[in-house]
This record gives C-alpha cells, sequence and structure tokens, in this order.
C-alpha cells in the first residue's frame, strides 16, 4: 500500500489573507483517514500557514529550495530555512522552473540531496512538453529525467514523485487516463530499475488541471496514488472535493 496524498501548489499566489484557506482546507480535510494533505504556500506565508495548521493533521511544504545549506546565494532559500518555518515538504523540479530557470535534472538532485539533509521530504516533479510528446518521446525523456533526478538513497521515507506533464498543466487539458497510466508504469519502471525494491512504495501523483471533476476518475486508477494541484487549490471550496474523491 502507498501512501496517498493531495498536494495544493499555490505558486506565486497567495497573500496573508488566504491563510484562512489553509485552514479551511484542512477542516474540509478532517476526516481523511490514511491519506496526507499537504500545502504548499509561497514561501513568505510557510511560517503563516503551519501556526494556521497547527491541531490539523494538514501538512505545508515549499515550493523551491536552495542546494546548499547557506552561503552567499543571494534571493535563495536554504532547506534548512524552510524547515525552521515549518515546512515538511518542498516541491523540486517543477515544470515552470525547469522552464524559467533552466533547472537541470542535476540541479534537481543536487536540492533533493540538500533537502533530505535537512530533513524535508521531496515531491519530485517530471514531465514532458508538448514537442516531446509528438515526437513520440515521452517515455524515453521522462524516464531520462528520473534517472537524472533521483539521488541515490531515495524511499518511500523521503520522496514522492509527480508525474505533470507540461501541456496539461495549467491548460484545462488533463492527460487521458490511458497516457496517465503508460507514463507512471514507465516512471515505476525507472524508479524500480534506478532503487530497487524501496521504489515501489514512492508514491506517484499525477499533475496538470486536476479539478473535482476529473479527480476521481484519476483516483480510480491503479497507478495514481494521488495529485498535484495548481489552479483548483487555491481555494477551499475547489481543492476540498478533490481531497475528498482521493
Ligand atoms: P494546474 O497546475 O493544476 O493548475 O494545472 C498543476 C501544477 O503546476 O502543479
Amino acid at each position: 500500500m502507498r501512501q496517498r496524498l493531495a498536494v495544493a501548489n499555490w505558486k506565486m499566489n497567495g497573500h496573508l489573507a488566504d491563510v484562512a484557506q489553509a485552514r479551511a482546507i484542512a477542516d474540509g480535510a478532517k476526516d481523511m483517514t490514511g491519506a496526507d494533505v499537504l500545502i504548499c504556500p509561497p514561501a513568505t506565508l510557510i511560517a503563516e500557514v503551519a501556526r494556521a495548521l497547527e491541531g490539523t493533521a494538514a501538512l505545508v511544504g515549499a515550493q523551491d529550495c536552495h542546494a546548499a545549506a547557506g552561503g552567499a546565494h543571494t534571493g535563495d532559500l536554504s532547506a534548512a530555512m524552510l524547515r525552521e518555518a515549518g515546512a515538511t515538504h518542498v516541491i523540486l523540479g517543477h515544470s515552470e522552473r525547469r522552464a524559467a530557470y533552466g533547472e537541470s535534472d542535476a540541479q534537481v538532485r543536487a536540492k533533493a540531496e540538500g533537502a533530505w539533509a535537512a530533513g524535508l521530504v521531496t515531491v519530485l516533479c517530471v514531465g514532458e512538453d508538448e514537442a516531446v510528446r509528438d515526437a513520440g518521446e515521452a517515455e524515453a525523456f521522462v524516464t531520462a529525467q528520473v534517472e537524472g533526478s533521483v539521488p541515490d538513497g531515495a524511499g518511500p521515507h523521503n520522496t514522492v514523485f509527480a508525474y505533470e506533464p507540461v501541456w496539461a498543466v495549467g491548460t484545462g487539458r488533463s492527460a487521458d487516463a490511458e497516457t496517465i497510466e503508460r507514463m507512471h508504469g514507465a516512471i515505476r519502471r525507472a524508479l524500480l530499475r534506478r532503487l530497487g525494491d524501496a521504489a515501489e512504495a514512492i508514491p506517484l501523483l499525477y499533475g496538470g488541471s486536476v479539478k473535482a471533476a476529473n479527480a476521481e476518475a484519476l483516483f480510480a486508477l491503479p497507478q495514481v496514488d494521488g495529485a498535484l494541484v495548481g489552479g483548483a487549490s487555491l481555494k477551499a471550496e475547489d481543492f476540498c472535493p478533490i481531497i475528498a474523491a482521493l
């Protein structure tokens, strides 16, 4: 049995007034058993959201971290700083960071090692863009991303995986069941080759235009252990029905 998980990725959205949404999400999830709810607000809100979630089962995560433990890195945040603010998890290798900052698999891997050293669980993202898919290379591309971005020693205690096809992120166009099953199968095989039996229990999430209307069908797929949700995670009224479908 793999851990099931609903992750809210707020991206660069959320102000102090939205901390109440995080609490409402946690309250909406209070009857959940055997599944985790993780809210990843912008770093400025991690401490506030962590405080607001005290006494609930919901967890707080960051959206990125620097690989180093500290030093001359103006504008960056270390995993230990995020941990101190209340984060238990960090999203790494999101396609928006790979595209906007040219983050490579090697950088994602180094960040994951830094995150683990500070006690954070990593939510590692992979996914192909439309051109790669049209060229028929999606499986090979994503397999290479898995091989390049997962450090030795990954297992269910420190790693969650997310398959997020770039063409499905923020477009309203979720991948279909057949595509998700095929890609999740390829990712699981790559993890098993890379990590051995420890890979079997690593949760594998789907992300890309998940909403209440498609969540139930997605979560019914045997290889989908949960979702990484952007747009539909900002408001409790949108995210709670997704959590309820988990
Ligand atoms: P979306 O974003 O749900 O808005 O498509 C998902 C993500 O980027 O994690």
